[in-house]
């Protein structure tokens, strides 16, 4: 076995990496980037280098110093994780030239499956059925115009070297196909550099079902089963479980079977997955199913696989790369149970799915598992870490395995909820809600089932009365004078200093809501005023909840509430009439500031730039004004962060 290897990633699948590596006797070598220098996957490695700055074109993509690392630090292989430079066959050959073992295929399999219509051509040559469609060399218009109304509309055009959706168009009627096609040949041009297309047939309530598939350097390849990721929003997968909802023997016979030719057909080495797209219309059919491509690498939804099988997916890659014969034969996998994988995001899902940043002030994952069920956390984040603007904003993967598709996704559900995390918008009430969904409980999901019903699944209801008076609670101090045992029944003893009710003040959102906190008769409560004037009394529940740098976080089952709690200072600046100030509308970084405190500025005048979302934002003053506080160049700010401070105006 290698001795030590190189991983070229950084996140949970880093530290991922690390844990099979360790426990095989092998030292790891992070790398890292400038954002990255204290970060999970750096602490857990032997040794880590830094590759450079924060963005991933200085850092992560850089192939050059990544092996420069490796050769510096002795390693002997490097494994790509996915995503970065996983799936580059030219940094497969810088890795093999430098006389290293590169863990993952060849750079031939790399290349075979890196373009759509020369995958599908050599997949249909193997005998893997493909979507219907043209995947031909030719691109004039009237002829791929005439293979659409071949195919039979809707028809799908895609970029042959597509990815992320991008140049990607569904046609409807033929009267929209020159202009679809020349609008994703644009973006294909822009993404891609090449702006050649396929045409296929557009697949209805599709459902997206792949293949697991591991070769070795002895000719040997088998399958691990399927996994379903058709719950998908935006063509990124949510849920993923493994077995498929509903498969039959006859459908996975089929389906296994095309994946295991496809992988034969190009000599394939590693792990590695088959897409495949489903029309699931008229249930699993064998004659329904095409492929769509390969991911040549490791994939981030592997360890439903490793639940249902008990395989290390990692150890075999390993064993593979340095050119073991596969640990098991195809008839020595067997699947057992079902398992569950959940991507937690830092992300506003009411807002759009839009990225969050933050620093996660409190982190909390489950690790009790109900009998007869398995948890699985995979991060790469610990209390204190930030979310920062510069890579995938995922926090981290819950994994569950159950003896049956009820008890797991049960299990799920009971994680879902008992996670709490503060500091960022996260997305675990949508994943709750998605968990808890009928359609998708009872194993009828469509990649559109998520867009169907976006509005549902990502509503968060309003706080409850217990909720705000947890955090009115909290915020009152009155809670942090309990010791150990029920708070409510330990406060008596302090009666006598609150025989006064106190008023609490709280942000949440754009509201304000307000509050008394008192005791009476030794017992504790709430008073809140509700909005028809009216007041609600309550003793306050125990609650899970968080306080954090002016904020408290009230745990509601898997939805948080944050509540911002006024800083007395604050305050202050208000009562004197004071300032106002200008907030960041999304989270993001502070490119450029182009004013300083004490400058005098104009209505209209740019402030700073706002980087979000790859975008540039330009941020100008509301009003004339004179700056007391501006936000550094350089800093990462969240959504509602104060950019830019103004003293108080003259006759306004
Ligand atoms: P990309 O490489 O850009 O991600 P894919 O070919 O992998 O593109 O397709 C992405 C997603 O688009 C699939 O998971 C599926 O949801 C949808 N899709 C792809 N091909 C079809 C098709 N022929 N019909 C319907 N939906 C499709």
């Amino acid at each position: 076995m290698f001795k030590k290897i190189l991983i070229a990633n950084r996140g949970e699948i880093a530290c991922r990496i690390i844990r099979t590596a360790r426990r095989m006797g092998v030292a790891t070598v992070a790398v890292y980037s400038d954002a990255d220098a204290g970060s999970m996957h750096v602490a857990m490695a032997d040794e880590a280098v830094r590759i450079g700055p924060a963005p991933v074109t200085e850092s992560y993509l850089v192939g050059e110093r990544i092996v420069a690392a490796a050769l510096e630090t002795g390693a002997q292989a490097i494994h790509p994780g996915y995503g970065f430079l996983s799936e580059n066959p030219d940094f497969v050959d810088r890795v093999v030239d430098a006389g290293l073992v590169f863990i993952g295929p060849s750079a031939a399999s790399i290349r075979a499956m890196g373009l759509k219509d020369a995958a599908k051509r050599l997949m249909e040559k193997a005998g893997v059925p493909v979507v219907p469609g043209y995947h031909g060399e030719a691109q004039d218009i009237v002829l791929l115009a005439s293979k659409a109304t071949e195919i039979g509309y809707p028809v799908l055009i895609k970029a042959r070297a597509g990815g992320g959706g991008r140049g990607m168009r569904r046609v409807d009627h033929p009267g929209d196909f020159a202009e679809a096609l020349s609008s994703a040949r644009r973006e294909a041009k822009a993404a891609f550099g090449d702006d050649r297309v396929l045409v296929e047939k557009y697949v209805e309530k599709p459902r997206h079902i792949e293949v697991q598939v591991f070769g070795d350097n002895h000719g040997n390849a088998v399958h691990l089963f399927e996994r379903d990721c058709s719950a998908q929003r935006r063509h990124q997968k949510v849920i993923e479980e493994a077995p498929a909802p509903g498969m039959t023997d006859e459908m996975r016979a089929a389906m296994t079977e095309a994946a295991i030719k496809a992988a034969k057909a190009i000599a394939y080495s590693g792990a590695g997955t088959i897409e495949f797209i489903v029309d699931a219309s008229q249930g699993l059919r064998p004659d329904r199913f095409w492929f769509m491509e390969m991911n040549t690498r490791l994939q981030v939804e592997h360890p439903v696989t490793e639940m249902i099988t008990g395989v290390d997916l990692v150890e075999w890659q390993l064993r593979v790369a340095h050119g073991e014969v596969l640990p098991l034969r195809q008839d020595e996998i067997e699947l057992d149970g079902h398992a569950f994988e959940a991507r937690l995001y830092a992300e506003d899902a009411a807002r759009g799915f839009l990225p969050a940043t933050g620093t996660l002030h409190h982190l909390w994952f489950p690790d009790e598992a109900a009998p007869g069920t398995s948890l699985r956390v995979e991060t790469g984040v610990r209390e204190g870490d930030t979310i920062s603007p510069f890579y995938d904003p995922m926090i981290a993967k819950l994994v569950v395995h159950g003896p049956d598709r009820k008890t797991a996704l049960d299990g799920l559900g009971d994680m879902l909820a008992e996670t709490e995390i503060a500091g960022s918008t996260v997305n675990t009430a949508f994943l709750a809600a998605l968990a808890a969904d009928p359609d998708f409980a009872s194993g009828d999901v469509d990649t559109g089932l998520i867009g169907r019903k976006q509005d549902e699944l990502t509503a968060i209801p309003a706080p409850s009365g217990a909720v705000v008076a947890a955090a009115v609670l909290s915020a009152s101090g009155l809670s942090d004078m309990a010791n150990a045992g029920d708070p409510w029944s330990a406060l008596a003893g302090y009666a006598h200093f609150h025989a006064t009710p106190r008023r609490v003040t709280l942000g949440y959102g754009e509201e304000v809501v307000s509050a008394k906190v008192g005791v009476e008769a030794g017992r504790t409560f709430v008073e809140l005023d509700a909005r028809d004037g009216e007041t609600l009394r309550l003793l306050p529940p125990s609650i899970n909840l968080a306080r954090w740098l002016g904020h408290v976080s009230v745990f509601d089952g898997p939805v948080s509430y944050t509540f911002a709690v006024p800083d007395p200072l604050d305050r202050a600046d208000e009562a004197g009439g004071g300032t106002d100030s200008l907030r960041a509308p999304m989270p993001g970084l502070v490119k450029v500031v182009r004013a300083a405190a004490g400058d005098s500025v104009t209505k209209g005048q740019p402030l700073l730039i706002l980087e979000a979302m790859k975008m540039e934002h330009s941020i100008a003053a509301p009003h004339d004004g004179v700056i007391v506080e501006i936000a550094t160049e350089g800093s990462q700010v969240s959504d509602g962060t104060v950019l830019v401070r103004f003293a108080e105006q003259a006759g306004e």
